[in-house]
């Protein structure tokens, strides 16, 4: 079978360095054979100028060739996200919550998971709908995941076999109280119905492996046969880089004029697929990658680096 993997950036800002190492990892371990979704269900977050900005991000790493169409974007599908919500509803996977995060914070004595704190299930059983839920409440309630045992076991690349227990990380939100679908959700149905068989990207979302793996079965649905959840970038504060204003974005080096070889050269160095940092273009470091060779560990990205990459002077 032919590997498909995928890139998946959420334009709620600028991508950065971390964002494209990331990307290109994805691109090299599929060999190229990968899909582009925009991650833009959060409405709120999501800006159309930063949608063209990560298109123009990619189209100039050489990891996308073209434009985008419409299905690329998540937000044509919530209707196909709402129906499958509604099958896990009738299956009884899924039960509305009216719980504010406030009323969460207050409840579970505080265990947190890897997304704060963990939820106590205080509205497990509790309404018939949601507008019963409304009814009581006056609020419009979110969805979330029934999530018990059995433990969800995966193999991941980086990190080796991985075990997650429901109730370390607790019932999930499927649905946001503002209609939105979850990422969670949105992301295990597009993964399991356009075919994806490998994903690679941050090691945030680890865990989130297990939630979308719980969401795939529940439905009957295929999972990608293998995941891989590499390191992040960290600024030199030893912070990660983060889509905020100030950080260093691709837009930025683009308009720069950085070539972008050197700039796909210096993140497969710093990911360890490559000895020293030198221009590189994608198609020439196929060949370079390895899983095993991935680093384990954050690179901290110094100012040597960075005037490597802009100025080419000696690191
Ligand atoms: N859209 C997410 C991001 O930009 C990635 C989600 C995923 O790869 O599952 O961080």
């Amino acid at each position: 079978m032919t590997p498909l993997g995928r890139l998946a950036p959420t334009p709620s800002g600028l991508l950065h360095l971390g964002n494209a190492r990331s990307f290109l990892l994805a691109w090299l371990w599929a060999r190229g054979n990968v899909l582009l979704r925009i991650e833009d269900i959060d409405k709120p977050r999501c800006k159309p100028e930063f949608t063209n900005a990560a298109i123009e991000d990619l189209n100039w790493l050489a990891l996308v060739k073209t434009g985008v169409t419409p299905e690329s974007s998540q937000s044509t599908r919530t209707d196909l996200y709402r129906k499958h919500l509604k099958l896990l509803a009738q299956q009884g996977r899924a039960y509305p919550c009216s719980c504010t995060r406030r009323d969460i914070e207050e409840a579970s004595s505080a265990p947190h998971g890897d997304e704060g704190p963990i939820y106590p299930g205080t509205c497990r059983g509790k309404w018939r709908d949601a507008a019963h839920a409304k009814a009581e409440t006056g609020r419009e309630p979110a969805w979330r995941f029934l999530w018990e045992e059995p433990p969800v076991a995966f193999h991941d690349e980086v990190a080796g076999d991985v075990t997650v227990d429901p109730s370390t990380l607790g019932d999930f939100v499927l649905w946001r109280r503002d209609d939105l679908p979850s990422y969670q959700l949105a992301v295990a149905l597009d993964d399991a119905l356009q075919g994806v068989t490998q994903v690679l990207r941050g090691r945030d979302l680890l865990l989130s492996t297990a939630r979308q793996m719980a969401i795939q079965r529940a439905l009957g649905l295929p999972s990608p046969a293998a995941w891989a959840h590499v390191p992040f970038i960290q600024e030199a504060t030893g912070r990660r880089m983060a889509k905020r204003d100030g950080d260093l974005s691709l837009k930025a080096l683009r308009e720069q004029g950085v070539d972008a070889r050197r700039v796909t050269g210096v993140l497969a160095w710093s990911a360890g697929l490559i000895g020293k940092p030198e221009s590189a273009t994608v198609n020439e470091l196929v060949g370079e990658f390895n899983l095993r060779k991935l680093s384990r560990e954050d690179f901290v990205l110094r100012d040597n680096h960075l005037g490597w990459l802009l100025h080419g002077s000696a690191m």
